[in-house]
């Protein structure tokens, strides 16, 4: 009753906007043309939209309400001052097909944010024509298979990912019709050398990997790893979604890496969740950049313009990609400068490992040594609730939820992610409420199986919610 009076707000007769009578020359509309029907559409004034949407808007949770640590996914603060760059009039009016004399400011913008995030990576040159980062995976992936055909080598049909990597490895591999070929990981999640050594031969296109890895440590036999793969007459590919721990300190190129993409709406603070929209450029070494996609951006005496490359694996997006996330991303690296861009890396992990350090006494702490930008747990030393249930009763206490069950190295993985945006008052109290949790699941276990009990709905099926979603109210009023 209480969804019905929120959501069937429609009064016939009653309207929002009154168009002005003598706008319109009067137009004979062909009688096979006319509406036959009433369009259905609810009949409100302005005040009811505003506040219908105000209202759905305060049942959401997000960044600019409280706490994130979403593992993985890096939820960190979108600091205004992007918004406002981003929604100025001169990048919001103009039109893909303009030509490029006219937008010499938005190909700058391009340019430039390309020349920092080189120098960042140590790649030559990106593209930003990507969607998200498993859309530049695939890109990432279309690049390495070009080159490989390019130079007559039509065996390597295989492509290396670790039982580790983040779902959208295998997946992007598999779509770009590479067969994965899966090594597993030691204890700590990184690649075992030796599977490594013996999956190795000359079916092999590339690897991918995270570094990094999913379990926040860092690979420290990278060098080796990539040396064993350029012997094999393999390309490495890097999985920049997250770059927050490397930042400023290490660049995926010095690692060895030929090809990577980065996350703009992960690691540099554009909005993300709810699918969009993102921007995910790709990446390439020197040997590489002619097979970028097309168009690309060039600087040519002092001119922005359009480059068609021959060798190009192709257009994959219409036009430029998300222009806005890329003045956002661009926005955020220039308000950091230089001298700040390594304080994000040394943040996000100070504050991971803070988070380590505080809770390794009540949640089950597998990897004990320093991690970087995120840290894994594996549920409750108590074992008194699951991990599904602490991440529920988070919910009352007004946090949203870490990463669960991912990575599945564990049974009841937490994966923890509170970013270089946070304040040590916000993450004591983060901890404080994980604390507190664990006590309730020790006293009172009761209040965790049944949690949520603040949240406007409880506790629902998600994977009901998944397969069969109800997307019209009117449906759920049947
Ligand atoms: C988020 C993420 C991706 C995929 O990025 P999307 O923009 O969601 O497609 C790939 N790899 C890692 C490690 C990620 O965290």
């Amino acid at each position: 009753m209480y969804d019905k009076l929120i959501y069937e707000i429609s009064k016939e007769n009653r309207i929002g906007y009154s168009l002005p009578s003598d706008s319109v020359d009067n137009f004979e509309i062909e009688e096979s043309l006319t509406r036959k029907t009433p369009l259905d559409m609810p009949e409100v004034t302005e005040l009811d939209v505003v506040r219908h949407f105000t209202r759905l808007s305060q049942k959401n949770y997000g960044v600019d309400q409280g706490f994130y640590p979403l593992g993985s996914c890096t939820m960190k603060y979108n600091p205004k001052i992007n918004e406002e760059l981003a929604s100025n009039f001169g990048f919001t009016k103009i039109h893909p097909l303009q030509k490029a004399t006219s937008v010499q400011g938005a190909l700058e913008i391009y340019y430039e944010t390309s020349r920092l995030l080189s120098e960042i990576t140590g790649m030559e040159e990106f593209t930003f024509n990507a969607f998200a980062g498993a859309h530049g995976e695939l890109v990432g992936l279309m690049i390495m298979k070009q080159y490989h055909i390019n130079r007559g080598d039509f065996k390597r049909t295989k492509v290396i990912v670790p039982d580790s990597a983040h779902g959208t490895n295998p997946a992007s591999s598999s779509v770009c019709g590479f067969e994965v070929v899966e090594v597993g990981s030691t204890a700590k999640g990184t690649v075992d050398l030796e599977a490594l050594k013996s999956a190795l031969n000359d079916e092999i296109a590339g690897i991918m990997l995270t570094n990094p890895n999913t379990m926040g440590i860092f690979e420290s036999d990278i060098c080796e790893i990539a040396k064993l793969v350029h012997d094999n007459g393999s390309l490495l590919y890097y999985d920049g979604a997250n770059l927050n721990a490397v930042l400023g300190m290490v660049r995926p190129a010095d690692m060895g890496f030929d090809i990577m993409h980065i996350n703009l709406h992960k690691t540099f603070s554009t909005p993300h969740g709810g699918g969009g929209p993102g921007s995910g450029p790709v990446g390439v070494v020197s040997k590489l950049t002619h097979l970028l996609p097309n168009p690309r951006v060039v600087k040519e005496n002092n001119q922005f313009t359009f480059y068609h490359s021959e060798d190009a694996i192709g257009v994959i997006s219409g036009f430029w990609g998300n222009f806005s996330v890329v003045v956002k991303a661009y926005c955020y690296i220039l308000s950091l400068g230089k001298e700040n861009i390594a304080n994000v890396a040394k943040l996000a992990v100070l504050n991971a490992n803070y988070i380590k350090e505080s809770l390794k006494d009540t949640y089950k702490l597998p990897i004990t040594e320093l991690c970087k930008h995120e840290v894994v747990f594996d549920g409750l030393i108590s074992e008194k609730a699951t991990t599904l249930e602490v991440a529920k009763r988070l919910l009352d206490y007004g946090y949203h939820p870490p990463t669960i069950y991912f990575p599945l190295l564990f049974h009841q993985s937490m994966m923890i992610e509170p970013t270089e945006s946070e304040s040590k008052e916000t993450i004591d109290d983060f901890i404080k409420i994980m604390k507190i949790i664990a006590q309730e699941a020790d006293e009172n276990p009761e209040l965790l199986h049944n949690a949520p009990h603040n949240t406007l709905v409880r506790r629902l099926d998600e994977v009901k919610a998944a397969k069969t979603p109800i997307l019209k109210y009117k449906d759920l009023l049947k």
